[in-house]
């Protein structure tokens, strides 16, 4: 069949996988292959849809004028609108912003919420910016992008280095260019919003929050709970530092952190303690109730959950060996590798894959959604109780499917979303 000869070449192209794309796809492949999908739609899911870059000019705090270059990346839109966040980063380009669109389109069709997938983002590495030039960039991208993105259609949210004050530049640029009696019905073109200007409560740790729930399911189902373990972080940005700080408050003790700056050790790491440095500090470095580590000294610490909620693939062939924890959830998008992934089943550690462990961002920004476009404005505690509804809905389909096919977390978190996408095309067909 078309997808194994497929599957085939790409094992042999990318073994290891060369780029994020690659590891992707031989993620895809894999989970075609297991489940049997029809290779006609196996081949519409296996390309994206509309790939824009866009390159822009904006001026400096100097005077001078860059050239910035910016992209969006849109999979799939069966289940509904594109939705996906923006990074501001220096390794954004076209492979991994279409890496991380196809991830949405599954995470999306896991936890049954009406979107499809789309990433995008700009190469910059935002500390080399003022705060004005930042704005002035999100501004230049968000009119580049200008009908590419839209409320019913293309919906942007925060990602790695971008905020919700980057989202309400995009709204008001957005909006701006809009004609005025159409401006009201338009606030839900961004999710992740402040909540002043249409945010939803709870948004900020969504993403968190989700990852806590993964943890504490996994957890109970091995008749255990989070009371006394011990966990280490990688990332202590909004997915780490929230992830950290809800399970510190459910029982468990933190004793390994690193971000860009550094690593960190000690007994017991106070989350909340460590926020205020790392919001004063930039940094976990040089947090003094805790010692410095290295790179491999944090991999190998000993604990029972490692989360990994920085950038992609850190969990690869090398540095799965090190690590010494029964499992690993995962914050980030696309964390491990698929020589990562196949040496952590060896050794017996779990993992919680990322298309459904860092969902709740996007459940959560649907939510934001649905109350802009009917004009509401939920309570925190109907965010969480559906937040956690959606989550483990999810996370029944993925055992269910792991139990079914007899495969990998991954694999059947994949076959849960390829099963739902490939009823919609069976319904509807291909056009014309
Ligand atoms: P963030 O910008 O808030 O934080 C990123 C963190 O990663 C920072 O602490 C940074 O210092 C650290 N980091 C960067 N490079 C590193 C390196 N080489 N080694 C160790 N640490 C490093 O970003 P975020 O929003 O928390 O996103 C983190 C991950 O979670 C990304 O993979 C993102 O795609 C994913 N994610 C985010 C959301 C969301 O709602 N924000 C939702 C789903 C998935």
């Amino acid at each position: 069949m078309t997808h194994r000869v497929e599957s085939a070449v790409l094992e042999k192209a990318g073994t290891p996988p060369q780029s994020l794309y690659d590891m992707c796809r031989t993620q895809y492949w894999h989970a075609v292959d297991a489940v049997g999908l029809d290779p006609a739609i196996a081949r519409i899911l296996g390309s994206t849809t509309n790939e824009i870059i866009v390159h822009f000019p904006v001026q400096m705090d100097d005077g001078r004028i860059e050239v910035l270059t910016g992209y969006r990346v849109q999979h799939n839109n069966v289940l509904g609108p594109f939705k996906g966040g923006l990074r501001f980063h220096p390794s954004v380009d076209l492979d991994e912003v279409r890496a991380l669109a196809t991830w949405m389109t599954w995470k999306s069709a896991i936890v049954d919420i009406p979107f499809g997938g789309a990433k995008g983002g700009i190469q910059l590495e935002p500390s080399l910016y003022s705060r004005k030039e930042l704005e002035r960039i999100t501004r230049r991208f968000t009119f580049a992008l200008n009908g590419n993105i839209g409320p019913e259609y293309d919906i942007p949210a925060p990602d790695v280095n971008t905020t919700p004050q980057v989202m309400a530049w995009i709204l008001d640029t957005f909006l701006t260019m809009m004609p005025p009696m159409e401006r009201n019905r338009s606030l839900h073109v961004v999710t992740g919003k402040p909540l002043e200007a249409g945010g939803c409560v709870g948004r900020d740790k969504a993403t968190g929050q989700g990852v806590v729930h993964c943890i504490e399911r996994w957890l109970k189902d091995r008749g255990s709970s989070l009371r006394g373990k011990i966990f280490t972080v990688q990332g202590f940005g909004n997915v780490g530092s929230w992830t950290a700080r809800l399970l510190q408050g459910l029982g468990a003790t933190l004793i390994a952190v690193e971000d860009a700056g550094g690593a960190i050790a000690a007994d017991a790491i106070d989350a909340e303690a460590l926020l205020s440095h790392v919001r004063t500090r930039g940094s976990v470095a040089g947090y003094e109730p805790a010692i410095p580590i290295t790179h491999e000294e944090f991999l190998t610490t000993e604990a029972d959950v490692f989360i990994p909620a920085a950038l992609e693939a850190q969990i690869t062939e090398e540095t799965a060996p090190l690590l010494s924890v029964d499992l690993v959830a995962e914050g980030a998008n696309g964390p491990t590798t698929p020589e990562g992934d196949r040496l952590l089943r060896d050794r017996g550690i779990d993992v919680i894959p990322d298309i459904l462990c860092n969902a709740g961002g996007v459940v959560v920004s649907y939510f934001e959604w649905l109350q802009n476009k009917r004009s509401e404005s939920w309570e925190l505690e109907e965010v969480d109780r559906k937040l956690r509804c959606k989550l483990l809905a999810g996370y029944d389909r993925m055992e269910q499917a792991r139990r079914e096919y007899g495969v990998d977390p991954r694999t059947a978190a994949h076959i849960v979303a390829l099963k739902r996408l490939e009823a919609v095309y069976e319904q509807r067909g291909i056009f014309p």
